[in-house]
C-alpha cells in the first residue's frame, strides 16, 4: 500500500472520469488518498468524496489564494466539518507570497485561525508555503507548544527552510517537480530531509511528475515519482513506500502501522535478522524501547524467535545481496540462534554481517570469536567511545567498569578472526571522533561515523 497524502479529486477535472481514476491508483497500489479542500465548497465535496469511498480521507481548509474571501460565516461552516468522521487532517492552508492574490495580513490571519483548530482538534496540519518561508516558520513556531504536527506539502524551499522544518516536527512531501530533469536543486533538498519525515503526494490535478509533465495529474503517478526519492535517498522503491506509508499512519492514523514486529526485514539489497530486544547497554541515542522503528519497520518482538522461525521467517535467501544479524538488541545475546542459521546461510553462499555491542565474551562467560570464525565476513562493532568513562555514561552497559576493557579485547579478537572488521560511533555531543578514529587505526581496523538518529 502507498498513500497519496494530497489529492484534489473534487476539481472539476475528475468531473467524467474518477472512477477510472480510482481504479488505476489502486492498480498502482495507492490504496489510501487525502483529498485536501481549498475552499468551503471544496472542503465540503471532500467530505462527500470520503463518506463516498472507503480509501479517500479528507482534509478541510482554505487556502491562503482565498484568505481575504473568508466571512466569519464561511469560517464557522468551514468549523463545523471538523467532526465529520473521515476528517483527518486541516488543510490546506499556508501562504503563498508568488501569486499573492490574497493580502498578506488575510492570509497570515486565516493561517492562525487553521493552525488553532488544528491545535483544538490535535490534527495535523497540511502547509502550503510559497515565496513565504520567514513568515510561515515564524508563524508555525509561534504554535508549536510542543504539540505540533504538520506536513509542508510540495516543498519548494532550500536544505536551510527544510531544516527549520523539521526541527519544528513537520514532515515534508515532494510532488511532480521532483521529477523535472532540470530539479537538481530540489533533490539535493529531498536528500537533505530525514527519510523518516518524507511523505509521498500528487497535488493532482497540478504538476504531473515526468513524463506526464504538463497532463493532468493523478494519484497513480506517484510511481513516477517513488524511483526518483529512491534513488534520492539510495534506498529501493520498496523501501520508500514502506517508509513513507508508515510515516503517513504516523501523522494522519491512517493506512498500515507495521505493528507485527519483524524477524527478517529487507533494507536495500540487504536482508537483516532481528533475533532479540534484549540489549547489554541502555544507550542515550537508542530507541529501542520507546520507538522500535527502521526504516518502516516495526521491530519490537513479543517474543524471541527459535532458529526454525527466524529460517522460515527468512524464506529464501537467494536475493539478497547479504544478510544482517542486527535488530534492535544483541545479536550475540541469541547466539544459539545466530549460529546454526549463520550456518544454514553460510552454506547458501550468502555474505554474513554481524552488527554488535562487542560484550560477547561479557554475556557469555567465554571468548565467542572463534565460534563464528568462517561463518561471519564483516562484523561492525559499536566502539561509541574513546575511554571507558565516556562509554559508561553513554551506554550504561550492564557489565559496569569491565565493559570498555572486555570490548577493545573483542574487536582484537575479531581482528584475528573476521575478515572485515569495523568498528563505528555514533556523532553525539561529547564523543571524540578524532580520538576514537586513532584508536581504530592502532587496532587496525576500519573505522565509521555513525549519523545520530538515523539507522539502517
Ligand atoms: S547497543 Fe545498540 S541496541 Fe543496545 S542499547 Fe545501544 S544502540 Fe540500543
Amino acid at each position: 500500500m502507498i498513500i497519496d497524502t494530497h489529492a484534489h479529486l473534487d476539481f472539476p477535472d475528475y468531473k467524467t472520469d474518477l472512477e477510472s481514476v480510482l481504479s488505476r491508483a489502486k492498480d498502482a497500489d495507492v490504496n489510501c488518498i487525502i483529498n485536501v479542500g481549498t475552499s468551503l465548497a471544496s472542503s465540503k465535496k471532500s467530505v462527500t468524496l470520503a463518506n463516498r469511498f472507503h480509501n479517500i480521507y479528507a482534509s478541510i481548509g482554505i487556502h491562503p489564494h482565498d484568505a481575504s474571501k473568508v466571512s466569519e460565516q464561511d469560517w464557522q461552516a468551514l468549523e463545523s466539518l471538523i467532526t465529520e468522521p473521515k476528517v483527518i487532517a486541516v488543510g490546506e492552508t499556508g501562504l503563498d507570497y508568488y501569486r499573492n492574490r490574497s493580502p498578506h495580513e488575510d492570509q497570515q490571519r486565516i493561517f492562525h485561525k487553521h493552525l488553532t483548530l488544528a491545535k483544538n482538534h490535535n490534527l495535523p496540519v497540511i502547509i502550503h508555503c510559497r515565496e513565504a518561508s520567514d513568515d510561515c516558520l515564524k508563524i508555525l513556531d509561534e504554535h508549536r507548544n510542543g504539540v505540533f504536527k504538520g506536513v509542508v506539502h510540495c516543498f519548494s524551499g532550500t536544505v536551510e527552510v527544510a531544516k527549520k522544518c523539521i526541527e519544528l516536527g513537520l514532515y515534508v512531501s515532494f510532488a511532480g517537480p521532483i521529477t523535472f530533469s532540470n530539479a537538481n536543486t530540489l533533490r539535493e533538498v529531498a536528500k537533505s530531509v530525514p527519510v523518516e519525515r518524507l511523505l509521498l503526494e500528487t497535488d493532482c490535478p497540478f504538476l504531473s511528475p515526468q513524463p506526464k509533465r504538463g497532463e493532468r495529474n493523478e494519484p497513480a503517478y506517484l510511481s513516477f515519482i517513488i524511483p526518483v526519492l529512491a534513488n534520492v535517498y539510495g534506498l529501493s522503491v520498496q523501501d520508500i513506500k514502506r517508509i513513507t506509508t508508515f510515516n503517513a499512519y504516523k501523522l494522519f492514523g491512517i493506512g498500515e502501522a507495521g505493528h507485527d514486529g519483524k524477524i527478517a526485514y529487507a533494507i536495500r539489497n540487504s536482508l537483516y535478522i532481528n533475533l532479540t530486544n534484549r540489549c547489554t547497554n541502555v544507550c542515550d541515542f537508542c530507541m529501542r524501547e520507546t520507538y522500535p522503528i527502521v526504516k518502516g519497520h516495526h521491530l519490537g518482538i513479543k517474543k524471541e524467535p527459535t532458529a526454525e522461525e527466524v529460517l522460515e521467517a527468512i524464506g529464501d535467501p537467494g536475493g539478497y545481496d547479504e544478510v544482517v544479524f542486527c535488530g534492535y538488541g544483541e545479536p550475540t545475546e541469541r547466539l544459539d540462534v545466530l549460529i546454526p542459521v549463520a550456518r544454514f546461510l553460510k552454506s547458501k553462499g550468502k555474505r554474513i554481517r554481524l552488527d554488535t555491542n562487542g560484550h560477547g565474551d561479557l554475556i557469555h562467560g567465554r571468548p565467542i570469536m572463534q565460534e563464528l570464525k568462517g561463518l561471519v565476513d564483516t562484523i561492525c562493532i559499536s566502539l561509541n567511545a574513546d575511554t571507558a568513562d565516556k562509554y559508561k555514561e553513554i551506554c550504561k552497559p550492564v557489565f559496569g567498569e569491565r565493559t570498555y576493557p572486555a570490548l577493545i579485547q573483542f574487536i582484537k579478537d575479531a581482528k584475528q578472526v573476521i575478515p572485515s572488521v569495523q568498528v563505528s560511533i555514533v556523532d553525539m555531543p561529547g564523543v571524540d571522533v578524532e580520538k576514537c578514529e586513532r584508536i581504530a587505526r592502532e587496532l587496525g581496523v576500519d573505522f565509521r561515523v555513525r549519523k545520530y538518529n538515523v539507522l539502517g
